[in-house]
């Protein structure tokens, strides 16, 4: 039994001060002799919801575990992620689901919804069993790779459609170049046409230029159910920064600064309306090779709300709404999970954040296997102090 006190949560655009009591796993609204929970200084939101992470296991527990990645998770305030499934074995069948769903239940410190493969190992070959999986998963993805064949593809949209259920797409087009800005807008381009005919609802993973917003604004004014969602690392970062430097390779790659200012604009504007990390760690051995030979991707789930809190609201580009509608409310909406706002009778999945004071992200302090971050060194507002989720501290007050 807990009770916060002296923090802030988000009311109309503005902060109020509120006290939170958890029993039983719930929010309630009081308890008799609870742990007081001092939150002075600090906002208390929902728990964050993450649509895209790489948790590695099974299969490459060298680079994370569902332990080590969900701590990671806890320590970013995040409560709930999605886990992409370039895994080993890939979750394509009931069976092999099975594997990754027992790891997850004996391991897991958030809670974690594994995304099943829409193709078998990814391999745009022939179809997962979608309808049999669909009873288990939320959503479908070949996440790490591009659909190669539009056929199968379209296959896949009408059995998802069937299921009422989700693609997330990392739209990569191999006739391009994947530094090229048209590797992923033409596979945008081309995969819409398909959403089109098949009314499926479809989500773009990563989306990273100016083109691919374009054709995404088009679809959705042409009312499909098409999302998409940004990293930070697209928001912030920009290839004038790569310098050679392996924490600063990943896959889409850092575009343009004009293309980094698209992909804010985007998110200002409504077009991309979620905001999920790609969570991709790999060990230092990985990472440590020369930049060309440097495996893609970054960790990112200790410094997602720091880096959106720093950058965004902070500098009152955007308000405290708009952080709760892109952590929480349309990852959660996109997905199918119930909205939340710290009300009596909620699920006590909290996370409360350091706004008012800076903290230097350091290398020592990282939870995640993985270490290949950009943002290590830097100096942001809005890192995580305490974590609940069902109602238990699962990061914090030590
Ligand atoms: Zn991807």
């Amino acid at each position: 039994m807990y009770k916060l006190v002296n923090g802030y949560v988000i009311l109309n655009e503005e902060l109020v001060k509120k006290d939170i009591y958890i029993k039983d796993g719930k929010i309630v609204d009081y308890v008799e002799n609870p742990q007081i929970i001092n939150c002075k200084d600090l906002l208390i939101t929902p728990g964050i919801c993450d649509v895209h992470v790489h948790l590695r296991e099974p299969g490459f527990t060298n680079k994370e575990t569902i332990l080590s990645g969900t701590k990671s998770a806890a320590k970013g305030g995040v409560t709930s992620v999605f886990a992409m499934p370039n895994l080993k074995p890939y979750p394509d069948s009931i069976a092999n689901l099975e594997v990754e769903e027992h790891i997850i239940k004996r391991d897991a410190v958030v809670n974690v919804y594994p995304i099943a493969c829409l193709t078998r190992e990814e391999k745009s070959k022939e179809l997962s069993d979608i309808k049999e999986l669909s009873k288990h998963v939320l959503a479908f993805s070949d996440d790490g790779v591009g659909f190669k064949d539009l056929e199968l593809l379209e296959r896949g949209m009408e059995l998802v459609k069937e299921n009422n259920r989700v693609i997330c797409s990392h739209a990569e087009d191999y006739n391009y170049l994947p530094t090229s800005n048209l590797s992923e807008s033409e596979a945008v381009r081309k995969e819409l046409l398909l959403v089109k005919k098949t009314n499926v609802k479809y989500h773009f993973c990563h989306i990273s230029t100016k083109e691919s917003f374009k054709h995404i604004k088009e679809a959705q004014e042409a009312k499909l159910m098409v999302t998409c969602e940004v990293t930070p690392h697209h928001l912030f970062l920009n290839d004038s920064l790569i310098n050679n430097d392996p924490n600063f390779k990943m896959n889409p790659p850092l575009r343009s600064y004009e293309d980094m200012l698209a992909t804010q604009e985007a998110l200002l504007s409504g077009v991309a309306t979620i905001i999920a990390t790609d969570h991709a760690p790999h060990t230092k051995a990985d990472k440590s090779l020369p930049y060309e030979n440097a495996l893609n991707g970054i960790i990112g789930l200790e410094t997602l709300v720091p880096l959106v809190y720093t950058n965004l609201i902070k500098t009152k580009k955007a308000s405290f709404s708009d952080f709760k509608k892109w952590l929480i409310d349309n990852p959660r909406k996109l997905m199918g999970l119930s909205y939340v706002n710290l009300e009596v009778g909620e699920i006590a999945d909290i996370a409360c954040f350091d706004i008012f004071n800076s903290h230097i992200y350091q290398e020592e302090e990282i939870l995640s296997k993985g270490k290949n971050s950009p943002f290590i060194g830097k100096e942001l507002y809005g890192f995580c102090k305490y974590t609940f989720v069902n109602g238990k501290l699962v990061y914090g007050g030590e």
